[in-house]
């Protein structure tokens, strides 16, 4: 199979190509086309010829076409979803149920959104001031490799829906599941140019795509360190970064004890672990810590690790040998850091012969993590959980807070005061309770 680029309503083939492959087994799933200068320059072209008429058109008519656009994903959610899968390791309960569907609401959300802009109005004594919205014009969508098609959808339809135009580029280690959405979306009559596809890699494809004078705003999904280098090369343009992160699961000792190890279960080793909201750095009051530690650990022991395509199986192969040779640094760290290992580490996990060369890893535990340690500030994004203990809420408070990161959070109490006060005082951009 080959991949082409999607330039101004046209698959453009590329001058070179390159390999995406399947994590489960290393085989080629597909050659695609790898950008450069020349098709980013030729895709930000047709998203600026694009953008007066798109942004001209009633809002009503661009909901119209978001609607078609969600209602087409829930139609071929089986057929991304397997290559989403196939492409990310990503199991296929996930994709398949979660991440593929929800990606449609994406383009019905913001079909309703886009149809009920309104502004502010300041009024004075000799004027009345007020706020119109417009469209930026040509904006840059760049995601990484985790969850790609909703980090993808999730750009793409804000964008187009408040009349916007995109250039769009996938990280290069898993640009399937969208490119099928770039033909699907031509095929439903949206305007050529309105959204083009470049692939390749960020030093190749993203930089001059961030760099270009017609682009008007970045959104960029991906590492902390890409995102700061992007923000001092792009210029003066409109940021959105979604970058990295080390969250804290905060466990109080008045928590619904199963509901609690469920959630931190769920939010350390879903998606393979490979999620920027992770509840990576999991915060247990000490008074529980023994029990919830000895619990977490049988839990993880149990785990599925397998086939991404088995509907059984609970965590797949990392995205990339190197991507797994980094997991695997932390879980070699973490005894010399002095945690304790309680379950999974270095061995293969156990799997058939096809999955041999997959690069799998076993959900790793760490007990008796300190915040200070190397595994508990960097983040891993992988399967692996620290477990720390706090001894009150003003700890629990200052653990949580004492990292780089501040993308999510979880607090787990039955005591509502406390869930508040302590919601309000992580320093994180999202907390859930
Ligand atoms: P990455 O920063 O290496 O790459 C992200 C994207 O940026 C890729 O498409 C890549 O090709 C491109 N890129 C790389 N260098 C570039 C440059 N100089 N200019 C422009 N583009 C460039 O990240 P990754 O390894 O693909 O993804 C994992 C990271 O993403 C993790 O840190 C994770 O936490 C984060 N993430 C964050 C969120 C969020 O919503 N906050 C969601 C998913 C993933």
């Amino acid at each position: 199979m080959r991949i082409p680029h999607l330039i101004d309503g046209r698959a453009v083939e590329g001058r070179d190509y390159f390999e995406t492959l399947d994590p489960a087994n290393q085989q080629v799933l597909a050659e695609v086309a790898a950008g450069g200068e020349a098709e980013i320059h030729a895709a930000v072209a047709a998203a600026k010829a694009a953008f007066p008429k798109w942004a001209a058109t009633p809002a009503a008519e661009r909901a119209k076409m978001m609607h078609k656009l969600g209602e087409l994903i829930t139609k071929h959610v089986a057929e991304i979803s397997t290559l989403e899968t196939r492409d990310t390791g990503q199991t296929i309960s996930q994709t398949g149920k979660q991440l593929v569907p929800r990606a449609a609401d994406n383009f019905h959300y913001f079909a309703e959104m886009c149809t009920r802009v309104d502004g502010h109005t300041y009024p004075t004594p000799t004027h009345l001031n007020y706020t119109l919205f417009h469209p930026v014009g040509v904006c840059a969508l760049i995601s990484p490799w985790n969850v790609p098609f909703m980090t993808g959808t999730w750009k793409i339809a804000p964008c187009l829906a408040f009349g916007n135009t995109a250039v769009l580029k996938m990280s290069e280690l898993s640009p399937l599941s969208i490119s099928r959405f770039g033909q699907l979306a031509t095929e439903a009559g949206l305007p050529k140019g309105v959204l083009n596809i470049v692939h390749g890699t960020g030093r190749e494809a993203g930089e001059p795509l961030c760099a270009h004078p017609d682009v008007r705003a970045i959104s960029f999904t991906g590492s902390t360190a890409t995102g700061q280098r992007i923000v001092k090369s792009a210029g003066l343009k409109k940021f959105s970064m979604e970058l990295g992160g080390k969250s804290p699961f905060v466990v109080f000792d008045d928590a619904d004890f199963e509901r609690a190890l469920d959630a931190a279960v769920f939010m350390i080793f879903s998606n393979n672990g490979e999620r920027c909201t992770a509840g990576s750095r999991i915060l247990v009051q000490k008074s529980l810590y023994p029990r919830f530690v000895e619990r977490f650990a049988e839990r993880a022991a149990r785990i599925a690790v397998g086939d991404p395509m088995d509907d059984q199986t609970i965590i797949g192969p990392m995205i990339s040998p190197q991507h797994l040779a980094k997991v695997r640094s932390y879980i070699e760290m973490g005894p010399q850091e002095g945690a304790t290992l309680l379950t999974g580490g270095l061995d293969a996990p156990a799997l058939p012969a096809a999955l041999a060369r997959g690069n799998f890893v076993r959900p790793t535990v760490f007990a008796d993590v300190s915040n200070s340690m190397r595994i508990a500030q960097e983040e891993i994004f992988g399967p692996v959980a620290c477990l720390i203990p706090f001894t009150d809420e003003a700890d629990a408070i200052a653990q949580a807070n004492d990292i780089q990161y501040g993308l999510s959070s979880y607090v787990w109490s039955q005591d509502i005061g406390r869930a508040h006060r302590v919601a309000a005082a992580i320093e994180a951009g999202m907390c859930f309770v």
